[in-house]
């Protein structure tokens, strides 16, 4: 029978049974009750003997069993953080840093900085004192020589329980590179195998050889747990001694946490869909219509079809026949304010329907309680890197089978669920892959190539991957970064400044929902003529005039902890020239370097202003290849700042 029909929105689903599931109530237990509800604590022993006895544990458990929030704390409790050392657990997500951070700090009735804190870029949370710092900037090392300052008189490492990411924890490593002071590392949502994670894997297998107090966790909800034991297990150049038990082993123990996932309903659609921002709209609305109480968890790629479908199921829901008074409808990514964040997490008032619709950080880094119902796009932002034409895109793209059983499991963490797949059956089952690829192979490796040689890594290419990246990709790396000036001629790094040239973007603007109008109010404050870089500086100006005030970036719409100095960014980006056809109407730009057809994104200040020479920070692929954050150029400062590079890649026609 058919579950929904086609009335409206034009999804029409097939299902296979049909059953009304029975609400279950369910109460408030005391928050020690609750953690024993979980299923790690069944483990609780068994993790800890494991990970005394073992140099890696390796432990695989279903999201929302309790491994990120529990293991820490078990740690904790049985000395892992006496004298003064430190658990860590990172996570690939600054978000799921702060919320599982602050959830814990709640079960343990702290405060988060206190005895639970958490790090990520710009912002660190441990050890009571606050501080703001920017590592990237001028002004930076100021803050930085502060930060020391203070932390020096901070109380020493009340921080018994640090979440922190993956990124952040790779960078520690430059001041300490044995990461002292911790004793126990939990890599946690290792299956997501980011840059990042892969690095930090590759260097705490080094640690490990130099330190044996040194314990590691690698967990996750879906792992190829037997791949990664043989990663740590394998040794270059090392024996065990036969027949002596070594404490603690080299062997990695592995340890699979029952869950207790009830069952979920998977329904496909019966042909394929155009719009899945209309797609999603329509099957919120007809599943609050038909179906009893229970929250619903919709995926989708990024803010911007987030944005979208919010301000479509508002408007639809408003204007809707069908009964859809009572949604509560949130937004769930990176980038979020603190009172978004909390109202995601806090529990649906009675006679509501919570609606939220998130990116994959959903899928297994954040757990969301009271979810019966899941819609899944089937589709995911992924970083594609072509080394060839040397360039990156942020694509939307297919999502794996994994991630789809993972997506479709969130809707049975209370009771028997339902899970709606924006895709046909035919083609989960025939076109989309089992597993999807660890970043590393599909990334522009430059960033990560310059963290290594800052850490002393010199051989990258001997260097022990978890996977190992494509020789193409690497070669590239090394011959941008050696014509930037940042290798030298033996592959060393010159320049300490190797940081910012990496530069990592940021999105500035924080997009309020329902206020798009002032957003684009404050943009126009602050716009400038030159392009989207000036604007910047304009913004950082009024930012240095209000006294850095936070109040003030609030009231402009600006990202607080995006307020770094920009000045430099022109000189990092000469590779990435473009230049528009002569007298072109269409908005058509090519890059210097591979000819490629490029636009100005939407977003830009200088969209439809066209200048003839830009440079641009990164570059999106939807439908076209789309130019973020633009400013325009001179095309001979080019030769100017480069000679090097533009000689090899001759600057194409100036007309
Ligand atoms: P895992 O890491 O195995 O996916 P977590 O440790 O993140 O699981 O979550 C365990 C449980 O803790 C969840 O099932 C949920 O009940 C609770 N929980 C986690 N984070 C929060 C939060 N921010 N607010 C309320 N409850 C939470
Ligand atoms: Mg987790």
């Amino acid at each position: 029978p058919r579950l929904l029909d086609d009335e409206e929105g034009g999804v029409v689903f097939l299902s296979s049974s049909l059953s009304s599931a029975s609400s279950i109530g369910y109460g408030y237990a005391s928050i020690e009750k609750q953690r024993q509800r979980l299923p790690v604590y069944k483990y609780r022993t068994a993790i800890l003997y494991l990970v005394e006895t073992h140099a890696t544990t390796i432990i695989v458990g279903e999201t929302g069993s309790g491994k990120t929030t529990q293991i820490p704390q078990y740690l904790k409790e049985a000395g892992w953080a006496d004298g003064g050392r430190v658990i860590a657990c990172t996570q690939p997500r600054r978000l799921a840093v702060q919320a599982v951070a602050s959830r814990v700090a709640e079960e343990m009735g702290v405060k988060v900085g206190e005895e639970v804190g958490y790090t990520i870029r710009f912002e660190d949370f441990t050890n009571k004192v606050r501080h703001l710092s920017s590592y990237l900037s001028i002004f930076g090392v100021i803050i930085f020589v502060m930060h020391a300052g203070i932390s020096s008189l901070a109380v020493q490492d009340l921080t018994a329980i640090k979440f922190l990411t993956d990124g952040v924890l790779l960078r520690e490593m430059m001041d300490d590179p044995l990461l002292t002071k911790y004793s126990v590392i939990m890599v946690d949502e290792a299956h997501e195998r980011s840059i990042s994670t892969d690095i930090l894997l590759g260097l705490l297998k080094k640690i490990q050889r130099c330190r044996s107090d040194l314990r590691l966790i690698i967990s996750s909800a879906t792992i190829e747990a037997k791949s990664m034991s043989a990663f740590f297990h394998a040794r270059k150049g090392r024996r065990g001694l036969e027949g002596v038990e070594l404490v603690p082993r080299l062997e990695p123990a592995i340890l699979s946490v029952e869950g207790r996932g009830f069952n979920v309903q998977i329904h496909y659609v019966e042909e394929p869909v155009s719009d899945y921002v209309q797609a999603a709209v329509s099957t919120v609305l007809l599943i609050h219509d038909k179906e009893p109480p229970g929250d619903i968890l919709v995926f989708l790629t990024g803010q911007d079809d987030i944005d979208a479908t919010i301000q479509l199921l508002t408007e639809e829901a408003r204007t809707s026949k069908k009964n859809s008074s009572g949604l509560i409808i949130l937004p769930l990514y990176s980038g979020l304010s603190r009172a978004e964040q909390e109202q995601v997490f806090s529990p649906t008032p009675r006679g509501k329907r919570k609606v939220v619709i998130s990116t994959n950080i959903a899928e297994t880094s954040l757990t969301l309680e009271g979810i019966v119902y899941v819609v899944d796009s089937g589709f995911s932002k992924q970083r594609f890197y072509n080394p060839i034409s040397d360039i990156e895109n942020l694509v939307v793209a297919p999502i794996s089978k994994a991630s789809a059983r993972q997506r479709a499991g969130r809707a049975g963490r209370v009771r028997p669920g339902k899970c709606y797949r924006l895709y046909t059956e035919e083609y989960f089952v025939k076109e989309i892959p089992a597993e999807g690829i660890p970043e590393m192979q599909r990334s522009n490796l430059v960033s990560c190539v310059i963290q290594l040689k800052a850490l002393g890594i010199d051989n990258i290419l001997g260097f022990d991957w978890p996977a190992s990246p494509p020789p193409e990709a690497m070669i590239r790396a090394l011959e941008v970064l050696y014509s930037l000036g940042v290798l030298d001629d033996d592959a060393k790094l010159t320049s300490p400044t190797g940081f910012q040239v990496a530069e990592i973007p940021l999105s500035i603007w924080v997009s309020g929902r329902g206020a798009q109008k002032e957003l684009d109010e404050a943009k126009l404050r602050f716009a400038a003529a030159e392009g989207d870089h000036v604007t910047f500086l304009n913004i950082y100006k009024g930012f240095l005039q209000s006294c850095k005030s936070s109040h003030w970036c609030h009231k402009n719409f600006i990202n607080y902890h995006a307020m770094v100095v920009r000045k430099a960014v022109t000189a990092g980006f000469f590779a990435n020239a473009c230049y528009s056809e002569a007298y072109s109407q269409s908005g058509m730009y090519k890059t210097v370097r591979g000819s490629q057809e490029v636009y100005i994104h939407p977003s830009s200040v200088l969209f439809r202003v066209n200048p003839k020479w830009v440079i641009y920070h990164s570059l999106v692929s939807t439908d076209r290849q789309y130019m973020r954050n633009v400013i325009s150029i001179d095309p001979s400062w080019l030769l100017e700042v480069a000679p090097h590079f533009y000689q090899q890649h001759r600057l194409n026609p100036i007309h």
